[in-house]
């Protein structure tokens, strides 16, 4: 009986230890992936600032004459910008690696809430205008804009905004050819502001579409052609989500699409 009785004991001891060891292992894969997505996303916002300061530093480096004693600085921005760029597509890689199928629902980013403030939308989108006209310039695309000059107040977060839109616009470079045209406009409404980028870029085909804002999915010729991380619309639909927004696409295959960011109007 007491022998019965203490293999028992023995069982249940080594039952409640593994129970423990899985809750320790769950616990911990779980933090794991929750900071790992968080770096990827964090990574991922270092790209629209960096490209920007690439492209001024090759607009200036045109404009500097070869014997002029500041060119070597512009060519150390290039350098050291390239040096940056390899280190984050190094970075990356593993990423997607690191997410189970069942990961790909979860959040981005970390949970909490983000603080929403009023803000301007102008300064914003002209910021916007700035980086990806002379993207634009650089890639033989003709950039457009349709921004009303007095636009109301959004609710919203100033970097999240910069990041989200600043994501379409540089899809919509990406993906367009030489000598279409970019089109980032704002419209007013009662209660929101419609703010869009249009382009005539390669399109995106219907059976692309649910999947179009889930993290790491890439369309299929996006894949083969165009270098990405399949990372930027998920990061951008978070980010308005969290502004209490919604983000639309329209497209079509070979004639161009666009994306728009529905904001409330601040009251
Ligand atoms: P990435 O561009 O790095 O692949 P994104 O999350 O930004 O990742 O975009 C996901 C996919 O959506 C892209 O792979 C591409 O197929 C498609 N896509 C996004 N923006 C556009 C666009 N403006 N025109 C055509 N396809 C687009």
């Amino acid at each position: 009986q007491s022998q019965i009785q203490q293999i028992a004991n023995t069982l249940a001891i080594a039952c409640a230890l593994d129970r423990r060891n899985q809750w320790l292992a769950a616990n911990q894969q779980r933090n794991y992936e929750e900071q790992s997505n968080f770096l990827a996303s964090l990574l991922h916002q270092l790209r629209n600032p960096l490209t920007a300061i690439r492209t001024f530093a090759q607009l200036l480096s045109r404009r500097i004459v070869a014997d002029d004693p500041n060119q070597k600085f512009v060519t150390g921005i290039l350098r050291e910008t390239q040096h940056i760029q390899d280190l984050l597509s190094e970075a990356d890689r593993p990423a997607p690696l690191l997410l189970s199928e069942a990961e790909h629902e979860k959040a981005l980013l970390p949970a909490a809430t983000m603080e929403l403030t009023e803000i301007d939308l102008s300064e914003i989108l002209d910021g916007i205008t700035n980086f990806a006209s002379a993207i634009a310039q650089e890639r033989n695309i003709q950039f457009l804009s349709n921004i009303p000059s007095h636009l109301p107040k959004v609710l919203g977060n100033e970097s999240a905004l910069r990041e989200a839109i600043g994501n379409l616009a540089e899809n919509a470079l990406k993906y367009t050819p030489k000598g279409g045209y970019v089109l980032l406009g704002a419209d007013v409404k009662p209660d929101t502001v419609y703010i869009y980028v249009q382009d005539t870029g390669v399109g995106i085909p219907d059976a692309d579409l649910p999947r179009l804002f889930e993290r790491n999915f890439r369309g299929r010729q996006a894949e083969s052609e165009i270098a990405g991380t399949g990372l930027g619309l998920a990061i951008a639909n978070e980010l308005v989500q969290k502004m209490e927004g919604s983000i639309h696409v329209i497209s079509q295959v070979g004639k161009g699409s666009t994306f728009a960011v529905t904001l409330k109007r601040s009251l």
